[in-house]
């Protein structure tokens, strides 16, 4: 830490400049956050470190900052928006806790806790380097803080925020947070304040060499920083110092709220042959889920399906059903309780003669990635209904009945060439039980390995699947109807046994 005589010195530099309180405290370099909440605090502990007798003109200043702070021009700030945070922590972001109330109030999020991002233009790190090289040049060596020590307008402005709408909404502001407030900022001269560093130093901005680019796309953080890294000293020259105060202050412009997403998981059955398994989920259909999810809780929710594989349209999905996850996306409603899970899975139940849904329940994250894993592994039992050419004879079903773990090769079909790249895959069929419901019909109950093509494996594809029904039996074979009978993946885990696990 620095003597009190050169705090001083500092304090009175960065005064006579137009800088504000809480930029002077930055720049005294101290790190304490609760030194910055209010503008009492913030007197304080300047005063604490310059050690000054209590000034009453001082006072009468803050009450008349304090006092304007529902205007949102430049004027207000006395005489001039602080050259340093360009306004920010000057009274800016006091004003943000209660427009942040109003934005979250209106976005009708419910949050126990929140993390806070800000965006501030990049002129506020021009300006702090800018405000370096002057003290430096005024105090020598006695001012010996460099860049990375100084706390940013950044940290101060998130600090001063975050603690402030924690107190107002008796929530906690922590990074751990699954709730998002972002506020982003505009600042109308940062084209003009960063022109002068593409002057000098142009192959910092490699975006400027790309046609179509607008101009203040080209003043990212980066190209910023690299020019004021290679332009070093030599900045002096080019910018005023103290650097000005500015025209305008930074305003905040927006406010929004996001909350990590929350999962539902389940299974699924599917008792139609005309239903393809996204469209259940879309809007117009007798099972319309989501639909119904939508209106029991009332929000407009973003909801992605993604399912442990897929059947065809014309495919039953019969059994225990084909496990599901729901992705709520930023979700207002977090608190789904059992009754509620319950009441949403025998509404659809009731309402739906081709869908129905099990085990429905709320999942981590981690849940679905089991859902992902367990997907390449499954087996699965099929019945298929099969016309065959020939006459089928007590003798076919011995084969089809005595082949274990039989390996097909499977060239990627034709119906799904269009989404899977042309490939040979191996894979295992571990059992048959057939069955023969008249001359040219053939009832199969297969148990596959993940992964295989069923209907290739009994019409052959063009030969494109070997060996395939057709093959095996001496004839040809096509395949009439399909049904999925069995999906051996045991996801998610039943309702309420993570509790029964807990207990015991
Ligand atoms: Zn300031």
């Amino acid at each position: 830490m620095m003597d009190k005589s050169t705090l001083k010195q500092v304090k009175e530099i960065l005064e006579s400049a137009y800088v504000c309180k809480r930029c002077i405290l930055r720049f005294f370099c101290v790190k304490e956050y609760t030194s910055y909440i209010s503008k009492t605090d913030v007197e304080k502990s300047i005063k604490l470190l310059v050690d000054e007798q209590s000034d009453d003109a001082d006072q009468t200043q803050i009450s008349q900052e304090d006092s304007s702070n529902d205007c949102p021009s430049a004027k207000r700030f006395s005489p001039n928006p602080c050259p340093s945070c360009l306004g920010i922590l000057q009274g800016v972001c006091d004003e943000m806790p209660s427009k942040l109330d109003d934005a979250v109030v209106k976005s009708q999020h419910k949050f126990k806790d929140f993390i806070l991002q800000v965006s501030l233009p990049v002129v506020v790190d021009l300006r702090d380097r800018l405000f370096l090289l002057y003290l430096e040049e005024k105090l020598g060596d006695s001012y010996s803080f460099d860049e990375e020590e100084i706390p940013s307008v950044k940290e101060i402005c998130k600090w001063v925020i975050g603690s402030q709408y924690g107190r107002l909404t008796k929530s906690d502001f922590t990074p751990d947070s699954d709730f998002q407030i972002l506020i982003s900022s505009v600042y109308p001269e940062t084209i003009k304040e960063c022109a002068v560093l593409f002057k000098n130093c142009p192959g910092a901005f490699p975006k400027a060499r790309r046609r179509k680019v607008k101009e203040e796309e080209i003043y990212t953080k980066t190209a910023v920083l690299h020019a004021m890294e290679a332009l070093s000293t030599d900045m002096k020259k080019m910018y005023s110092l103290p650097p000005l105060p500015p025209d305008k202050c930074c305003t905040f412009d927006t406010i929004k709220c996001n909350h990590s997403p929350l999962y539902l998981g389940g299974r699924y059955n599917k008792y139609s042959r005309e239903l393809s398994q996204t469209p259940w989920i879309l809007d117009g259909n007798p099972g319309g889920f989501l639909v119904f999810l939508f209106d029991t809780v009332n929000f407009f929710l973003e909801i992605i399906f993604s399912a442990s594989g897929r059947e065809d349209v014309d495919v039953k999905m019969l059994g225990n059903g084909r496990p599901f996850v729901l992705e709520i996306l930023n979700p207002r409603c977090l608190e789904w309780s059992d009754e509620t899970i319950k009441a949403i899975e025998d509404e659809i139940n009731k309402n739906s003669d081709i869908i129905a849904v099990r085990d429905l329940q709320v999942i981590s994250k981690m849940d679905t990635s089991l859902l992902k894993e367990g997907e390449e592994k499954k087996r699965k039992n099929y019945i298929a209904l099969c016309l065959v050419k020939k006459v089928l004879s007590p003798e076919d079903l011995k084969i089809l009945q005595n082949l274990k773990d039989l390996k097909l090769e499977q060239k990627t079909p034709i119906r799904v060439l269009h989404r899977r790249t042309l490939a040979t895959r191996e894979r295992l069929i571990h059992s048959m039980e057939a069955k023969i419901v008249s001359d040219h019909l053939l009832q199969l109950k297969i148990e596959t390995q993940a992964g295989t093509y069923v209907k290739e494996f009994v019409h052959g594809d063009f030969g494109r699947t070997t060996p395939n029904l057709g093959t095996l039996l001496n004839t040809t074979a096509d395949i009439l109807e399909l049904d999925v009978e069995n999906i051996h993946l045991e996801w998610p885990p039943k309702p309420n046994s993570n509790k029964n696990n807990k207990e015991s």
